[in-house]
């Protein structure tokens, strides 16, 4: 049996992650992104277009399925973002993920084969769109019956859900309470794809690292234009090179 929450779930894949940018048109209480600072970046979609095309060279060189995620902020509200993902859905062979508070046109984009995870909660601009994911960040102060009150009508409404633990939740309801709420939800409404805290994705830049890791095997672009491997270490900025990647597979693996 799977477990509820599977800290391996990934373990084999190396994503491209793009922060289009770093404002929002919400102010979420349970914000999927509250880790990182607000500001007023916009990504370059040109800098997108030449990150994604050498990305999906380096996924053919490892021989591992190419995966890009935009998110934010919100990612919808980009002034680039239709011209951004039209040029990602070129790619036979990548996989196209948008992380969105629902600010997007779920209408025309659900039916563009896309993988599209909206953030639910209260006071969100909740879409039920059939087939997608809704992802639901947990606070540490919500009851099960809470819980289920929200997630209930897009479950109905046939979606996908996914959970996270709010980043800020105090250890002992990330390690304890938030399995057991999971076991509790997951009788009613099944939940699926979920993990928290620390990764076992864990690499060589990882050492002695004792952070609350919120990414997976990936390099992250920012609205900045800076990249990293880690969204909580040095980020860098410069020409992005077949090294660039070679840098971060080889941080997120010994
Ligand atoms: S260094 Fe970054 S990627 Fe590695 S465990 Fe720490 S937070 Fe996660």
């Amino acid at each position: 049996m799977t477990p509820l929450i599977d800290k391996h779930i990934h373990e084999n894949e190396f994503r491209l992650r793009i922060l289009l940018n770093d404002y929002c048109n919400m102010e979420c209480h349970n914000c999927l992104n509250d880790f990182q600072k607000r500001e007023y970046n916009s990504i370059s979609p040109f800098i997108v277009e030449k990150i994604i095309k050498r990305y999906v060279l380096f996924c053919a060189t490892i021989n591992v399925n190419p995966i890009v995620s935009f998110s934010g902020g919100e990612p919808g509200i980009h002034p680039n973002f239709i011209e951004i993902v039209t040029n990602a859905r070129k790619y036979k062979n990548l996989k196209v993920q948008i992380n969105t508070n629902g600010a997007i046109d779920g209408y025309t984009w659900d039916k563009s084969n896309l993988d599209i995870h909206y953030h639910v909660g209260p006071g969100m601009l909740n879409q039920i769109n059939k087939g997608q994911t809704a992802i639901l960040v947990i606070m540490e102060n919500w009851t099960v019956e809470k819980i289920i009150q929200i997630l209930t009508p897009f479950y109905l409404g046939g979606m996908k859900i996914k959970t996270f633990v709010d980043f800020y939740a105090s250890d002992v309801f990330q390690e304890v309470y938030y399995p057991i709420l999971l076991k509790k939800i997951n009788e009613v409404i099944p939940v699926s794809g979920r993990h928290t805290g620390i990764q076992i994705n864990r690499g060589s830049g990882c050492i002695n690292c004792k952070k609350r890791c919120v990414t997976l095997k990936a390099l992250w672009m920012f609205p900045d234009n800076t990249c990293s491997p880690c969204p909580q270490r040095s980020k860098f900025r410069g020409a992005i090179a077949e090294n660039t990647f070679w840098n971060a597979y080889n941080f997120h693996t010994f």
